[in-house]
């Protein structure tokens, strides 16, 4: 019957200095559309950013407050899942954005 190893007999590995993070990675060059809020139309429901894959919407206290470009690839799924009765996130294409 073979012995099974206990952790004693594990090999030692290495301690890795800093954790993995994606904040390094800046991806909203790549947008070729960019979410526009409007505020007015807003029912603060946080789908958008219950949704968002990158984290690129902004959250004060319990309201949207807005979106972190630096992180957003204009994806549009925050404005295809806003539950607003009035519209309250446009894409709009980058080229057209100031
Ligand atoms: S999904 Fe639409 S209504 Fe809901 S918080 Fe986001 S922008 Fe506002
Ligand atoms: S466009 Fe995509 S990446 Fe940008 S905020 Fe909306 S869901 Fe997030």
């Amino acid at each position: 019957m073979l012995k099974k190893n206990g952790w004693k007999d594990i090999a030692e590995g290495n301690l890795i200095d800093k954790p993995a993070t994606a904040l390094d990675y800046k991806t909203g060059s790549w947008r070729a559309f960019r979410p526009l809020w409007i505020k007015e139309n807003c029912i603060h429901c946080k789908f958008c950013w219950l949704y968002c894959p990158d984290m690129a919407i902004k959250i004060e206290g319990d309201k949207m407050t807005g979106f972190i470009y630096d992180y957003c690839k204009g994806c549009g799924i925050c404005a295809k899942v806003c539950p607003a009765k009035k519209t309250a996130i446009e894409m709009k294409k980058e080229t057209e954005c100031k």
